[in-house]
């Protein structure tokens, strides 16, 4: 017989598949399931069916899989293609896309043990060989890997066995018990069979129970059961709400059990609780400027395979998607709905759940990783699935699709679409019109903000392009005030960092009951501390940043790696006795505002405030309903959030961010002030939007007070041509690393030497990256201006080829390097 081998993907950065025979399972290989395989010297790992052929790869000693862990594949053919395609345009494994898209429950290693479950009994009469020699060993040897079991069993379907034996309550995994998918079981309670179908019997047993007054009770309780049963037209009901929502009690309900009447059983049941919509699609009346646009997006889907819906603030975008949905519901196809944030997907949730019940499915990771991996397993179903939309942040576009038909990317600007770290740094964005193109999908794009090269597609028509220019109700875009401060200050008219124009406003608009927003773009109390006697800044060990005090904690922290340090009020430079706090972020404002309206609810939404499960939806829950008056917030309240009672907007200081030194600073700072703009005055009356500058003159402003987006978007697209830049070229960003930095220097500039040999276009650098020095790793950066036009693929291969060759110095293997494309 001719040897059968699996190409396999492992979450590893080193090449892209790894051959293994697997010649004796080869009856049940299939692409897309996971095998057991040993690497190196003893790490196991499950590894992924990429490839089955029968071609002996030369030149090294072939390993056997151990076992096949999944009697069905956990991953369809598109997504393979999918994966290759996000591997190949940036620059990464294969088998980093699949530690990045599969939930973490799928990814078993050599870590992974059993043990016997505390509660088996020892009963093994209703048990499988199988399962009696799993428990023998285990018996032997208390914990068993996946190994030892293949072993034991002689090698099949470990994983499937095991995963029923946990599900029987006869085995556990001993690590991280909550990390590996399992399906959730509850008991439920059902009128025994030989009842079930036979009227007589059951009214002869009501007769013998009411008889004696011991039973009556019983009798009592049967009825209580079949009447909810009859109640909730189904037959088994959850033992936990029998209980609850019946006079039943616990130890009559054991006794129906143990005299035959009533069964009990263990049962699968969803991890994600119900929810039935209270509102019909066919209910949202559109506007005309509504309805135009949903006419016209249906009519470009015609011809075209994307559109980009500019629509300002509060013009209902929203509203239209929801009708599109229901176009694809109805053609009995799964629509993908991306988000960039969290935050966001809170309040869209709810609105989508009105319309569409349970067939909304959410997709993000501060959900558990067995919910995940039960959203994962659904999409696997061919049919009958219960998520016809997934509403989701980035990774959302790994999971199983098979019938996709719409995919919206809302307020598809945004940069947080955008992975940076680690590889695959892919954007959800652009990776989406692949993912489209491969179910014949298509890809509407809605922000009040388009960034520069979604704008560029669609006025080069490679996407239609629908506008909405005004808010729905007819309600006036908000009014813009900018408040010098650098004047300001010099009148004294400034406290702590307000004006006191913008705290006579928030005053007034509590007054009236409204709601305000204030954006500062620093998370933390204040940003430093600093020695007013040598000028000494406390900085991170391990990283050229300087560290944030924080309050609560009462330390200093690095925002990139988590160090931390107590406060000292002593310079260690020259023993100066008080450090004096300098700049200031959202915790420093939460707690200033507290002293100046001391009546007011202040709350905060920034990465340090949501660090808990519930804690976004809890924030943005108590706002939207008027339990907290004042929200202060870094960019997360500058998106997408829809609140009705919101009438003022505070920016404490535009200023920072127009001066951060990259080409795209512009375009952002415009988007950032828009979109927190367009948070005021969304329900009710003309909101208005208070904006601290020390730089009112900036022509920014000037586009901002005319909501004149698409002037200054054109005068970009002109200026990035002067300079090469998207979306006139592409953008390859090479980092290059290593803890020493004189090597690096060496290092660095023979790279890019060898690079010049292999690519005729101009490469920009090594330079030292922004932050030069992060996680004691010294930092440089090349960047490539690709022109578009070219063979770009040539052009990557070309890059490998001299990470290759460098890498293959001497002593050289120790560099890292770090590839991004379209680096944003
Ligand atoms: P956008 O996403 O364009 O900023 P939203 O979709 O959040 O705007 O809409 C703004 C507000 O107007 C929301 O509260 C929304 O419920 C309301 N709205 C928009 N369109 C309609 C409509 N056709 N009928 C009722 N309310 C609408
Ligand atoms: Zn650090």
């Amino acid at each position: 017989m001719q040897d059968v081998y699996v190409d396999v993907l492992l979450p590893l950065s080193l090449s892209n598949t790894f051959t293994y025979r697997a010649t004796q399972f080869s009856e049940n290989l299939a692409i897309g399931k996971r095998v057991l395989i040993n690497f190196g010297k003893n790490k196991f790992y499950s590894a992924l069916i990429y490839n089955i052929h029968q071609q002996r790869p030369q030149g090294y000693i072939i390993k056997d899989v151990l076992s096949i862990l999944d009697t069905q594949p956990i991953v369809n053919k598109v997504q393979l293609e999918f994966w290759k395609w996000i591997a190949n345009y940036y620059m990464c494994s294969i088998g980093e896309v699949m530690a990045a898209a599969l939930p973490s429950v799928f990814q078993l290693s050599s870590e992974t043990l059993v043990a016997i479950h505390p509660d088996f009994n020892g009963d093994i009469s209703s048990l499988n060989h199988q399962e009696i020699a799993i428990l023998e060993l285990l018996e032997q040897q208390k914990t068993a890997n996946f190994k030892d079991i293949s072993k034991t069993l002689g090698n099949v379907y470990v994983m499937s066995q095991v995963r029923n034996m946990i599900d029987k309550s006869l085995l556990i995994l001993c690590e991280d018990i909550e990390e590996k998918f399992r399906q959730r079981q509850e008991t439920f309670i059902e009128l025994s069979t030989k009842y079930q179908n036979d009227e007589s019997a059951l009214s002869q047993l009501f007769n013998d129970l009411e008889k004696s007054k011991k039973t009556h009770q019983q009798a009592d309780a049967l009825l209580a059961f079949l009447a909810l049963c009859q109640q909730k037209g189904i037959q088994k009901l959850k033992k936990s709400e029998l209980l609850l929502q019946s006079s039943i009690t616990e130890s009559r309900l054991s006794s129906l059990i143990k005299k035959g009447i009533l069964n009990s059983c263990q049962m699968p049941v969803s991890r994600w609780t119900y929810h039935s919509n209270t509102n019909e699609v066919d209910n949202i009346q559109l506007s005309t400027q509504q309805n135009t646009a949903f006419q016209s997006i249906l009519n470009s889907f015609q011809e075209k395979n994307s559109v980009l819906l500019h629509g300002v603030t509060g013009s209902g975008k929203t509203e239209i998607y929801i009708k599109l949905i229901q176009h694809y519901i109805n053609q009995d196809k799964q629509i993908l709905y991306l988000l960039p944030e969290i935050a966001l997907t809170e309040q869209i949730i709810n609105r989508l759940r009105a319309y569409f019940g349970d067939n909304v499915g959410i997709y993000h990771s501060k959900y558990n990783p067995q919910q995940r991996a039960e959203i994962w397993q659904e999409q696997l179903k061919k049919q009958n699935k219960r998520f016809k939309i997934i509403l989701g942040t980035r990774s959302a576009i790994f999971l199983p699709f098979n019938n996709l038909g719409l995919i919206i990317v809302d307020e598809e600007h945004d940069s947080s679409y955008k992975q940076f770290d680690p590889a695959p740094r892919y954007n959800a964005r652009d990776a989406a019109m692949i993912l489209a193109q491969k179910f014949k999908a298509k890809v509407l794009l809605g922000s009040a903000t388009p960034c520069l090269e979604s704008y560029y597609n669609a006025k080069i028509n490679k996407y239609a392009y629908i506008s909405l220019n005004e808010r729905f109700g007819g309600l006036q875009l908000p009014q813009l005030e900018l408040i010098d401060i650098k004047k300001a200050s010099f009148a004294h008219q400034m406290k702590s960092h307000y004006s006191q124009q913008l705290l006579d406003k928030i005053q007034e608009t509590l007054d009236k009951n409204q709601q305000v927003i204030l954006f500062q773009n620093r998370r933390g109390f204040s940003l430093h501390l600093e020695c007013p006697q040598c000028g000494y800044i406390p900085h991170c060990k391990h990283c050229d940043v300087t560290l944030t005090y924080h309050k609560k904690s009462n330390n200093l922290r690095c925002h990139y790696c988590g160090f931390a340090i107590a406060v000292t009020n002593t310079c260690p430079q020259c023993g100066h006795n008080t450090l004096e706090m300098k700049g200031f972020g959202t915790e420093k404002v939460e707690d200033e505002l507290k002293q100046y309206f001391p009546n007011a609810k202040i709350v905060r939404l920034d990465h340090d405030s949501t660090r808990n499960k519930n804690a976004h939806n809890q924030i943005i829950d108590d706002f939207q309903n008027g339990r907290t008056n004042i929200l202060v917030g870094t960019q997360m309240v500058t998106k997408g959030l829809d609140f009705d009672n919101v009438n003022l907007v505070g920016v404490l200081n535009a200023d920072n961010m127009l001066n951060f030194p990259d080409f795209r600073a512009y375009e952002r700072t415009f988007q950032l002030l828009m979109q927190v703009s367009g948070r005021a005055g969304r329900k009710k009356e003309q909101g208005l939007v208070i904006i601290q500058t020390r730089n009112p003159q900036h022509d920014i402003f000037k586009y901002l007070k005319n909501n004149d987006y698409n002037s200054l978007i054109e005068r970009l697209i002109v200026e990035r041509k002067k300079f090469f830049y998207p979306p006139w070229s592409r953008l390859i960003k090479i980092g290059i690393q290593h803890h020493n930095q004189d090597f690096l220097d060496t290092a660095s500039a023979q790279f890019a030497t060898i690079l010049r040999k292999h690519i005729s276009i101009p490469i920009y650098g090594p330079e030292y990256a922004l932050i030069t020095k992060l996680k004691n790793k010294f930092r440089k950066e090349i960047t490539i201006k690709l022109p578009i036009n070219k063979n770009l693929e040539l052009y990557k291969q070309q890059i490998l080829i001299a990470i290759q060759e460098t890498r293959t110095l001497k002593n050289y293997s120790s560099l890292t390097f770090v590839l991004d494309v379209d680096n944003y």
